[in-house]
This record gives C-alpha cells, structure tokens and sequence, in this order.
C-alpha cells in the first residue's frame, strides 16, 4: 500500500501496536457494551411455560411470568432492553389479538413495567403473529391471487402501537415494511397523548432466508405466497436507502437493518448517511448457525459471537438486538 494515511515500511510497523494485549486494548476502535444490546422474548399465554424453539437453542416461547424472570435476569447482567414479541391463542383475519388491550404483549408489557420499571420495553407491532393467513397485512384474496393491502392494513398497524404505548411500552417498532407505516403509527400516538414514545421503525427489512427458525418461534409462516411484495430485495441497497429516508421523515427517531451479518454495507452506509441511531438486529438464522456449528464442535461460540457484534458495531450500529444477548452480557461482565 502507498498511502497518504500512512508511513511506509520500514518506518512504519503496523506489528508495533499489536504486541501485547494492553497496546491492542489502547489502540482498539470499536468497543462491545452490554449497554448496547437488546434481547428479543416471545411472550405467550399461561403460566410457568417455557417452550424451546427447536432451530433456536437457549430461545423459548415463554408465559408472561416466564417473560419476566428472563427480562429481570438480563437486565440484572446490565442488558437494558429488551423486544418483545407475542403469540396469540386465536388467530383472525383483522389481527384484533394484535390491539387487544388484553392482549398477550400488551399484558406481559404492563407485568414488566411494573416489576422492573427501568428496563426498556421495546414491543415489536406487526399483524403477522395475529393474522390466520400470516402476512403482515390485510390480505386481498381475488382470481389474480392473493394481495396484501397496505393503506387498510395502516390503522390496524397504528392501533396496535397506540395501545401497545398504552400498556407502558417505551419503545415503539413496526417491523410490517407496509408503505407510511411510520407515518400513520406517529399520528396515532401522538393523537392518544403519547407524543414522546419513540419509534424504532425495521427501516431496511429484507426478505431473508435468514427468518426461518423465527417463524417457528413466533409462529408467524405466511400459510401462503411469501412476503417479498412488502419487504426487501436482497439485491438492492440504494432502495434500502430511500426506505431509511422515508421513515426518518416520518418520524423514525431510530432505524434498523435486518438481517445484520450479511449486510453490514446497508448498516455502515445507513448509519453514514442519516446519523440516526441505528440497530442492527441479528436474526434467528444467524443465532442457528452458530449454535449448530459451535454444538459440532466446528467454531468457538463465544469467540464467533462476539466477532459477529463487534463486526455490526464496526459498520455503524449502536444498538444490537441479539438473541445472545444474556450471554454476550455474561461474557463482557467477565463471566
Ligand atoms: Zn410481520
């Protein structure tokens, strides 16, 4: 290399700042912060249940009292929020588990806010988990096939986060990638009064491969077609930009990429273009593999975790919503 950024060899030595583990902490760039992470729990009905996901190891669908033993324990280890997702009895075609003010998210978030009022409550709101067909929106069945409505599907979106900030929730995130999603879900909290509860919009949500053990964990499989008419094209990046723009300008105050391993570019390039806090949010996929391939005995889960985090924080995120959370947070806390 001959670079203006750099002196050149013999003078310079990149090896010098690498020779003992002192020097490399000094000169280390990105730091990993328990403050950083976010776990995502699946909340579903009854008491003292914890069902394991089978393609997610240490992940289960959990009772509300459950939910709130795993959110005190994380948070105990210095994890300060966590994202929650639910799993309704019934399913419907207007998705009214989604709104319900008994609903299974927002009971479990009135729990966790009473018991432990400093975590942040972070409640996922899409109608996917609500909806019998599965998609994440009102869903059109006519002789061309089937279609998913995007204005009509907005109300319900909005209603479900208003009554989701109702229930206490600190942090609103739509992840349906319906269009004006933002928008709608904005006007409705601040018509109910809840003017400082913050959206966290899935602003970059790719049609991903990597979903697949999630659908398990939040019941949520489309019983039909697929979702790539509301989220993303793996291909496109500039797109993944303009989608950014448009939930920051309708009132996204944090934007996520997700996947987050296999686009680091769309995380480095969100968070050099707006400079709004940015989550990236490592899928159930990415939590697989390694899993799979650490009980194989083939990588070192430990050390592949936190290679993966460190490599989303290094592309721009500040916030890492990961299913490891409990144990990278164990493992920073020198445990
Ligand atoms: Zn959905």
């Amino acid at each position: 290399m001959n670079s203006h950024l750099t002196g050149q060899f013999p003078n310079y030595r990149p090896r010098r700042l690498r020779q003992t583990p002192a020097l490399r902490r000094l000169v280390s760039e990105t730091q990993l912060n328990v403050s950083q992470l976010v776990l995502p729990l699946f909340a579903r009905s009854g008491r003292k249940i914890r069902q394991p996901v089978n393609a997610m190891p240490g992940v289960f669908q959990l009772s509300p009292d459950e939910v709130l033993r795993e959110a005190a324990r994380v948070h105990e280890l210095g994890v300060p929020g966590v994202l929650l997702f639910g799993i309704p009895d019934k399913k419907d075609e207007k998705a009214s588990g989604a709104y319900a003010r008994n609903g299974i998210v927002q009971q479990t978030v009135r729990l966790l806010k009473k018991e432990l009022p400093e975590l942040l409550v972070i409640t996922d709101v899409c109608l996917c988990e609500y909806m019998s067909h599965g998609h994440c929106g009102i869903v059109h069945q006519s002789k061309g096939g089937a279609k998913i409505l995007n204005d009509p599907s907005l109300k319900i979106l909005a209603r479900t986060a208003a009554s989701h900030a109702e229930s206490g929730a600190d942090i609103i995130a739509p992840s349906d990638m319906m269009d004006g999603r933002v928008r709608a879900i904005r006007a409705e909290l601040d018509k109910n009064g809840f003017t400082d509860t913050p959206i966290m919009s899935y602003a970059a949500k790719f049609a991903s491969a990597f979903y697949g053990p999630f659908r398990e964990a939040a019941e949520s499989a489309p019983k039909f077609g697929d979702r790539r008419s509301y989220q993303m094209d793996a291909a496109n990046a500039n797109e993944a930009l303009r989608e950014v723009a448009l939930d920051i300008q309708e009132g996204a105050d944090m934007v996520m990429v997700k996947p987050a391993l296999a686009y680091l570019d769309l995380i480095h390039r969100v968070k050099s273009e707006f400079g709004y806090p940015t989550a990236a949010y490592a899928v159930s996929g990415e939590h697989a593999m390694i899993k799979a391939a650490a009980a194989n005995g083939w990588i070192d889960e430990r050390a592949v975790t936190l290679e993966s985090l460190l490599a989303m924080r290094r592309a721009g995120a500040d916030i890492l919503i990961t299913y490891a959370a409990a144990d990278v947070a164990g493992w920073l806390n020198g445990k």
